[in-house]
């Protein structure tokens, strides 16, 4: 396939969050917005967590006719709706003993651990078979370079959580394969985020753990936009085999897990770059 450089690439993905004032993003190459073989894009495009307004149209009338100030979700904006409405006080269990010292790092899986796309590629890590309106489609997995040593260094580090936006049918899986360590002590979907102003959002006040003590790794700042200062931001990866930004990371993230309060280290990471 054609080559587009990374960083249009980027810009695209970004654009799809700009939702308001954004032409429509295009699509990109491979990926699960693109390449759909079957009739019903908007569908197949919900496994990820992408942020086309054809989402919303898609909640339950139950959940778009609920008013929002009457959301029971601490620290949420008012305009937003919290797709998991049962009555759970906190999206995590309680905290394991031999993870009682540590942080809790909140990790995305698209374009941070992974890409993926319906378009075949011969190099894929994974092909996740996944049921779409009756049809089975096959999903083609590629690791980001590096996620192995991350996943390893970080599940002996942090308590680690993945997060996506994404659906757990094509995620949990992909997770089964990806995480050979057990270093995902818990998963989070979809549903488990709040949708706010046409995007996921990965509200950390919901976790059940000290906003100090939490970390969020994502390529999306929409994904953390209620908790910015928490955020450890990574580049966008699709196809790039010579990229090293998890393995980059990795000596910050080893300083870090030293901490007792993650805002101060943060807050100077972000000033010196
Ligand atoms: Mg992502």
């Amino acid at each position: 396939m054609s080559r587009v450089e990374p960083r249009v690439r980027e810009q695209q993905v970004e654009t799809g969050f700009c939702r308001a004032r954004a032409p429509p993003a295009p699509q990109h190459r491979g990926s699960l917005r693109g390449h759909l073989p079957v009739p019903d894009p908007a569908r197949v495009t919900s496994l990820l967590g992408q942020k086309r307004r054809s989402h919303l149209l898609k909640l339950p009338n139950r959940r778009r006719e609920r008013a929002p100030s009457a959301l029971p979700v601490d620290g949420c904006p008012a305009d937003c709706v919290p797709l998991l409405q049962a009555a759970v006080k906190h999206l995590l269990p309680e905290i394991k003993p031999q993870d009682a010292s540590k942080l809790c790092v909140v990790i995305d899986l698209d374009e941070t651990l992974v890409h993926s796309s319906f378009k075949p590629v011969n190099n894929a890590d994974f092909i996740i078979p996944v049921e779409i309106d009756g049809i089975m489609h096959q999903v083609y997995v590629l690791k980001r370079p590096h996620v192995d040593e991350f996943l390893q260094r970080m599940g002996e580090l942090f308590e680690c959580v993945l997060f996506t936006a994404s659906l757990a049918k094509y995620a949990d899986p992909v997770a089964d394969l990806l995480d050979k360590w057990g270093a995902f002590r818990a998963r989070l979907f979809r549903e488990s985020c709040v949708f706010h102003r046409g995007n996921y959002v990965k509200d950390l006040s919901r976790l059940g753990r000290d906003l100090r003590r939490i970390i969020i790794v994502d390529n999306s700042p929409a994904s953390y936009i209620f908790h910015p200062d928490n955020a450890v931001p990574v580049a966008s990866w699709f196809d790039n085999m010579a990229d090293t930004e998890l393995l980059d990371l990795l000596p910050f993230f080893e300083r870090l897990s030293k901490v007792e309060d993650v805002y101060a280290v943060l807050k100077k990471q972000r000033t010196n770059s």
